[in-house]
């Protein structure tokens, strides 16, 4: 019993939501014993999801390993290919499977942004106290998420907040070194490696849709801008609402030219949707590769830049600050010292 509660105060005092799964996969295998815990969630565009491996521990091992966050969606399993949690996750129903190994397969619920499940394998099928352990756990990690949403996202539009703003972006330049490092030994599931870039978005004329269709209207436009920023970026991908009509992303790509057309894609999927009342809205974007030993007020400083840049010209754009330097249309800051000397 000192066991369990042990186990439950350590899921309960982590605040980082991967941390959390891999304590969840830890606390079922302490408990339980089994031959494998695996937490799947669904990744990929309507149509083509995949399964990946958010964390997971076979017996005997003592560290949860997990798919790289660099993974392919192409190259990872298909749902149907898992019927057992595909059921799982659509029915929100425990799914079982007798065999070698026994299956049990548990819908996960609380997150707002994923899906997912838990799948445990076991030698024989799960009795009847195992199952409602689980059960109970898993109640008290859909409460913990739930908490973790509360605080850590905004609350209209339920995308991330700033606060953990800081903490996403030193893990994704780690992240990245890592996969560097890596991208030699195991190119299996890895694309070759990309990089991060810090993407600001900003709605033109905003102020306008205010005064002319009220505040509420307003937030209507931003819930909506929101759902189809969830809808264009790709699961690594990080969105944020830093407050009033702005919107960060850290997104992953190979490169600026696949970086502008992410974006600029975006900019013309937001032109084109028809927002109740109000018609067409218009974005401005600006964007900047996160660079190594990279800190987030410098990496804000330079896409900041390339939106006022967009801003200044003409808006529903995006800029790249890199092209901006290189066309000599934004002068570096320390370019600038020459200038400053002069008071
Ligand atoms: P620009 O194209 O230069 O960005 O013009 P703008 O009007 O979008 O920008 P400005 O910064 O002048 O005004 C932003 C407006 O956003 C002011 C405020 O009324 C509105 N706003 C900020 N937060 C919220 C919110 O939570 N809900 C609503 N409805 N409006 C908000
Ligand atoms: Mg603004
Ligand atoms: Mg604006």
């Amino acid at each position: 019993m000192s066991d369990l509660v042990n186990r439950l105060a350590n899921l309960t005092a982590i605040r980082d939501r991967d941390a959390l799964d891999i304590a969840l996969v830890n606390a079922i295998n302490d408990l339980l014993l089994p031959l494998s815990t695996s937490i799947c969630r669904v990744v990929g565009e309507a149509g083509n999801e995949r399964w990946l491996i958010s964390a997971k521990l076979l017996s005997g091992q003592t560290v949860p390993t997990s798919d790289s966050a660099w993974s392919s969606v192409d190259l990872l399993p298909k749902l149907p290919s898992h019927p057992l949690r595909q059921n799982a996750a659509k029915t929100q129903q425990l799914q079982q499977e007798t065999g070698s190994p026994s299956l049990a397969v548990f819908p996960l619920s609380g997150s707002v942004d994923s899906i997912g499940v838990l799948e445990i394998a076991t030698s024989a099928p799960m009795d009847a106290d195992s199952l409602r352990l689980v059960t109970g756990v898993l109640r008290l990690y859909a409460n913990f998420q739930g908490l973790l949403d509360y605080s850590e996202r905004d609350g209209l539009t339920e995308l991330l907040n700033r606060k953990t703003f800081d903490g996403a972006f030193l893990k994704a330049t780690l992240e990245q070194k890592l996969a560097d490092e890596h991208a030699g030994a195991d190119r299996r599931h890895v694309d070759a490696p990309g990089s991060y870039w810090l993407v600001m978005i900003d709605i033109d004329h905003f102020k306008r849709v205010n005064d002319n269709f009220g505040h509420l209207i307003g937030d209507e436009v931003l819930l909506l801008l929101a759902r189809l920023m969830r809808a264009h970026f790709r699961f690594h991908d990080q969105l944020y609402r830093f407050g009033g009509e702005e919107f960060v992303v850290l997104m992953r790509c190979h490169g600026e030219a696949e970086a502008a057309g992410v974006l600029e894609r975006l900019r013309a999927t937001t032109q084109a949707h028809e927002f109740p009342q109000v018609g067409s809205i218009t974005i401005s974007i600006g964007f900047s590769e996160v660079k190594p030993g990279d800190t987030p007020s410098g990496a804000f400083e330079r896409a900041d830049k390339a939106v006022y840049y967009a801003k200044g010209h003409g808006r529903n754009q995006v800029c790249s600050h890199a092209a901006l330097i290189a066309s000599g249309d934004l002068v570096e800051v320390a370019a600038n010292l020459g200038d400053m000397e002069l008071f």
